[in-house]
């Protein structure tokens, strides 16, 4: 809801409306060469990163073409929202907000992305990262600058490279895991799951190599054809009851 939609048209008063309330920066028609690429904006959202309250910043580009994906809008480097407009708007919610979530598409494709970590720690908000394990050496660089990630578990080594459209996939998110699990920042491993691409048996194995490399928080989404579609399928009680028992946190959405 943007402030001029309020009822009396007075714009409301940040500090005492319901955070969700307060708009996004508008999004630019286009954003100039050389700026960062932002495709989407979230300004209030508590389920990107469990616990937090995060603005979540959609990061526009990604090198793999995932058949599932629900944002291929956001596979190509196409900007509309101006960083800087973003990072007013973040200045104001100082206090409003914890944290900042880096989404996508996939954020690591973003080469100024460093810097807008730092530009965002300098307001004092935390950060996130969603990734689906693409760049690994990227990724070992911001560890550092990171307070927690959602990480993306596809499918088993023999079933990446069919899902994301891309050969040699299942390489590079094990190398980007191996930096996570030795990094020490928090983390959780989520695979968007139906069992047209993995068969329940396989997921419960792929689940069983997670928890035998050390992932402690685990989540299985169920895939929806549209976020308001049901979903292709439910897990057994008994798949459930198995996945709680091989993490300590263990979620199924
Ligand atoms: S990695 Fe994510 S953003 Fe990229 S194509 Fe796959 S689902 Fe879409």
């Amino acid at each position: 809801m943007s402030d001029s939609s309020s009822a009396n048209n007075v714009p409301p008063d940040p500090a005492c409306q319901p955070v969700s309330w307060i708009a996004a920066p508008p999004a630019a028609a286009t954003v100039p060469r050389g700026e960062p690429c932002i495709g989407g904006l979230v300004p209030f959202s508590s389920v990107d990163w469990p616990g937090a309250l995060a603005c979540v910043v959609f990061i526009a580009g990604c090198p793999w073409r995932c058949g599932y994906c629900h944002n291929p809008h956001l596979q190509t480097r196409a900007g509309h929202y101006n960083w800087h407009a973003v990072l007013e708007f973040l200045q104001a919610r100082r206090g409003l907000l914890d944290a900042v979530v880096f989404s996508g598409g996939e954020p690591l494709s973003e080469p100024q992305l460093a810097q807008m970590i730092r530009s965002v720690r300098a307001l004092g908000f935390r950060v996130a990262l969603h990734t689906a394990g693409i760049y690994p050496s990227r990724l070992q660089a911001l560890l550092p600058r990171l307070d927690w990630i959602g990480f993306d578990v596809k499918s088993n080594a023999q079933g990446y490279d069919a899902l994301t459209g891309r050969p040699g996939t299942s390489a590079t998110t094990e190398a980007c895991l191996d930096a996570v699990l030795a990094s020490g920042v928090a983390f959780e491993c989520r695979t968007t799951w139906s069992p047209r691409w993995l068969p329940e048996p396989e997921l419960l194995a792929l689940a069983g190599h997670l928890a035998h490399r050390g992932v402690s928080h685990y989540a299985v989404q169920n895939y929806r054809r549209s976020p308001d579609a049901a979903p292709d399928a439910v897990l057994s009680d008994n798949a459930q009851s198995e996945l709680a028992a091989l993490f300590p946190h263990f979620a199924y959405r």
